[in-house]
């Protein structure tokens, strides 16, 4: 588990924000679900998964209740639905914490954040299409160019109990071949097999059947339809037969978001399907389903490794220089902020050398100095501080406003871009 602190802490905001404008206006609205559920919503959607059978933080709370820190953010979605029983489309985005207990390395924590949408009760092809496009734009939005788009198709259930049949067959009959992780595996789930990327498994796998040739005329049909909708928006694609991602809910659409720059071990940057069901198995009615989730912290990596959507400085539009005690420091930088005016100070009436120095640092574009001899005169020095002219005195009354004009005429920007646009629209 890792703390992010500033101003990496920023991006993080920022890329959620930057999510948020990308679903919203497509008729997504926000979901917030709590970080534990009952032990049961997450065993019931995939008893066959590591993911719910060894990584899973749960524990026997005051109650005597089995809970869950959730693993993932779709059951606890697709129980608030059951729940709540909304109008259908519902469309909703989330962000938010998951907790796996996994081997962590680069790219892989206990803690990790995803962003995501779902859409509960709409059975059509182009809604797959819409849903992928979301996600594929907001990698755009980042910047990021080397994303690959893998998708396939698991079938129905039948479908895909038959294609589970048939793996379980021809392993079987490899499995001496197989490597000793995959043999285990197999006893549990043998779709999970094709998810091994050890080199010992390699050859096997890519003998092995594949689900294309066991998909039902609706599936194939639902599949042939998702793909063309993509052509037609003209987003690249690659068929993946191998791709059957870590969770077991998933039936017909499933893809995945692989960034290129990152080793392949945990190069998968999102990734999401169709659970039509799920609703369901949590107690609630028939109910199609599609989403995805796409992991913060490694698409973060994938924009640094590309050196896209970098972390902005911190940097404050005034810094108040006070060597007269630090009331006037406090005052001024009150009616600053509240005039939506980023402003900073120094404390524990540092020298007027020391208090410059952190005005430089602060990435200010004014400093307001307040001397014994402006504090006499009740006025102050507004002196530019990168390249913008010369310094010069003003009445302390008119202070305020002359600041809150010439940080609009520099277009300097506050600590959050938002926080910019929040202050011009309003
Ligand atoms: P999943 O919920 O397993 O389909 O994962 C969706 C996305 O979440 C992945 O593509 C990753 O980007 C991210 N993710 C999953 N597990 C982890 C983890 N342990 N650490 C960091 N990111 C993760």
């Amino acid at each position: 588990m890792r703390d992010i602190l500033p101003p990496e802490s920023a991006r993080w905001r920022r890329f959620v924000a930057e999510f948020a404008d990308v679903v919203g206006p497509a008729g997504y609205g926000q979901v917030i679900t709590p970080l534990l559920e009952d032990l049961g919503v997450f065993t019931r959607i995939g008893d066959a998964t590591d993911v719910v059978t060894k990584e899973m933080y749960d524990f026997i709370d005051k109650g005597e209740r089995h809970i869950a820190l959730r693993p993932e953010l779709t059951a606890g979605v697709c129980r608030a639905f059951a729940q709540h029983r909304p109008a259908t489309p519902w469309k909703v985005w989330y962000a938010g914490s998951n907790f796996r207990y996994e081997k962590p390395q680069r790219g892989r924590y206990r803690q990790f954040d995803q962003v995501g949408i779902e859409v509960l009760g709409v059975d059509d092809p182009y809604l797959d299409v819409e849903v992928i496009s979301l996600g594929w734009e907001f990698y755009r939005r980042l910047g990021l160019q080397q994303v690959t788009l893998l998708i396939n198709s698991l079938g129905e259930p039948e479908d895909r109990a038959r294609y589970v049949a048939a793996l379980d067959t021809y392993f079987g009959a490899h499995i001496d071949a197989l490597s000793e992780q995959s043999v285990e595996t197999l006893a549990r789930n043998p779709l999970r097999v094709l998810d091994s990327k050890r080199a010992q498994d390699a050859e096997v796998i890519a003998g092995a059947p594949q689900i294309a040739d066991y998909l039902s005329t609706a599936a194939a049909e639902h599949f042939a339809a998702v793909l063309a909708g993509l052509e037609r928006v003209g987003i690249a694609f690659t068929v993946d037969p191998l791709l059957v991602r870590g969770l077991d809910y998933y039936r017909r659409t499933t893809f995945e978001f692989r960034g290129d720059t990152l080793d392949s071990a945990q190069n998968a940057l999102g990734g999401g399907g169709r659970y039509d069901g799920l609703v369901e198995d949590l107690g609630g009615p028939a109910t199609a389903g599609i989403g995805f989730a796409i992991g913060v912290d490694r698409t973060l990596l994938a924009c640094e490794d590309e050196g896209v959507f970098v972390a902005p400085p911190p940097v404050v539009q005034v810094f108040v220089v006070d060597t007269v005690g630090g009331l006037e420091a406090l005052a001024l930088t009150t009616e600053l902020r509240s005039a939506g005016v980023s402003a900073d100070r120094a404390y524990e009436g540092r020298s007027m050398k020391s208090q410059m120095k952190s005005a430089d640092r602060s990435g200010a574009s004014f400093a307001v100095i307040i001397g014994s001899d402006e504090l006499a005169a009740d006025q102050v020095v507004i002196r530019p501080m990168r390249g913008g002219g010369d310094q010069f005195s003003l009445p302390r009354a008119q202070t305020l406003g002359r600041l809150v004009q010439l940080c609009d005429e520099s277009g300097s920007h506050t600590v959050s871009p938002n926080a910019t646009k929040d202050r011009s629209s309003s």
